[in-house]
């Protein structure tokens, strides 16, 4: 008899966004005169920048033609790009990462939920509440918590993000193993400061643990003084492992781009006590599972960092922020309280009742699709998630529909 992974019926999180879908298309049965406006997804909208464009059509044409064709890339991505992103993202700003240690993929996702599987069964999870669900979830797959109690996980360490400490929560008092962090955050929209990582940074050097740091949203932060790696701390690159994308970079969300940084000297331990690179583990699960994201791709991804690539990024970037300044201020003119929308792609609303409640609302009476709070953590039940990822059009007539509702 073939037995299940048991953990996996654990689950219960795509519940609610099952729900929500299904009761979006009824509410479009029931009200087929009305245009439903979808501000719950965080997916792009705009099309991809030309100089990317450009990339990926040469790089078609290269393997359609014998004398340019290549078949499997290196297996931590080609040196084009790994080059690219060491030297951009990271040396420009003082950060002292180096190409060997990127690692390309087709995406945070798969990054981020497979990470773990170099961590040991019983590591002691901390990780934020509210949070993008991935984490949880590939934790729970993995068997490292125990069963739902009520809407939380038992024997992980929620990490409560709230508006008395910014959404920007400090690390516990006692030792946990392994730490997620996302900045700026999905779903709060929150950006981390410069002493704020330091402490996370610290904590992890003291206790030996491993900062997983998801920085999918880096290319939002337009505020010079916040850092954009955590390599910017000192000492981080012994306890950080970093994760980026191109996905909300430069609309590669159908496209499939991300990397990870796994520094050299970022170190976990044996039950010895002996100390293990795990460059080298995640180098070792890579090459076994994963066989690199496609050349076109990579050659896509390598023209964000040209003059004209970067250009077109920042433009595309500057076109949802300036979305996110309109939901802003139209929550605030309402009288709500927000985080997020500077610095990010989601406006965190204080909806000041039940998030579930605060969605039917919106749907019912404004037509408008946002993500109720609760779907990220119970620090979410008081709140909803608007999405800037839309077109100019559709967010100003939501926030026109909003404004006559509440
Ligand atoms: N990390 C965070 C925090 C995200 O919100 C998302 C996507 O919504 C991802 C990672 C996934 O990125 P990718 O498209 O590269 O898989």
């Amino acid at each position: 008899m073939i037995r299940i992974n048991e953990h996996y019926l654990k689950l219960q999180s795509s519940y609610l966004f099952a729900e929500i879908a299904q009761r979006v298309r009824r509410f479009q049965e029931e009200n087929p005169e009305t245009e439903v406006i979808k501000l719950g997804i965080g997916d792009v909208t705009r099309a991809l920048p030309e100089a990317c464009v450009r990339a990926m059509h040469n790089a078609v044409d290269e393997l359609g033609r014998e004398e340019t064709f290549r078949g499997y890339g290196p297996e931590q991505g080609y040196a084009f790009l790994r080059e690219a992103i060491a030297r951009e993202d990271f040396q420009k700003r003082g950060a002292d990462i180096s190409e060997e240690e990127v690692f390309v993929s087709d995406g945070a996702k798969c990054d981020t939920a497979n990470f773990q599987e170099l961590l040991g069964p019983d590591a002691y999870v901390a990780l934020p509440d509210p949070v993008y669900p991935v984490y949880l979830d590939s934790n729970v797959m993995a068997g490292r918590t125990g069963a739902l109690q009520g809407d939380r996980f038992q024997g992980v360490r929620h990490l409560e993000s709230t508006r008395e400490n910014g959404f920007i929560p400090d690390p516990p008092g006692d030792p946990v193993d392994v730490i997620y962090l996302c900045f700026p955050n999905n779903p709060t929209g929150a950006a981390i400061g410069h002493e704020d990582l330091k402490k996370w940074v610290d904590y992890a050097r003291e206790n030996r643990a491993l900062i997983l740091y998801d920085a999918a949203y880096e290319a939002f932060i337009r505020d010079d003084s916040l850092p954009r790696s955590i390599y910017e701390v000192p000492g981080a690159k012994e306890v950080a492992v970093e994760f980026r994308s191109f996905s909300k970079t430069a609309g590669f969300t159908g496209a499939r781009c991300a990397y990870t940084v796994v520094p050299k000297e970022c170190t976990g331990y044996t039950s010895q006590g002996e100390a293990v690179s795990l460059h080298g583990l995640w180098l070792r699960r890579q090459s076994t599972k994963f066989n690199g994201a496609s050349y076109p791709m990579q050659r896509a991804a390598e023209a964000v960092y040209s003059r004209e690539g970067a250009e077109q990024v920042r433009e595309l970037i500057d076109f949802y922020l300036a979305n996110a300044s309109i939901v802003l201020s139209q929550m605030r003119s309402l009288g709500l309280t927000c985080s997020g929308g500077e610095n990010s792609p989601y406006i965190w609303v204080h909806a000041g009742r039940d998030s579930k409640e605060m969605f039917e609302l919106l749907l019912s009476r404004a037509g408008v699709v946002c993500t109720p709070g609760i779907g990220f953590g119970s620090c979410g039940r008081e709140y909803i998630r608007i999405s800037a990822f839309n077109s100019r059009r559709n967010i100003e007539t939501a926030m026109e529909r909003i404004g006559k509702v509440l």
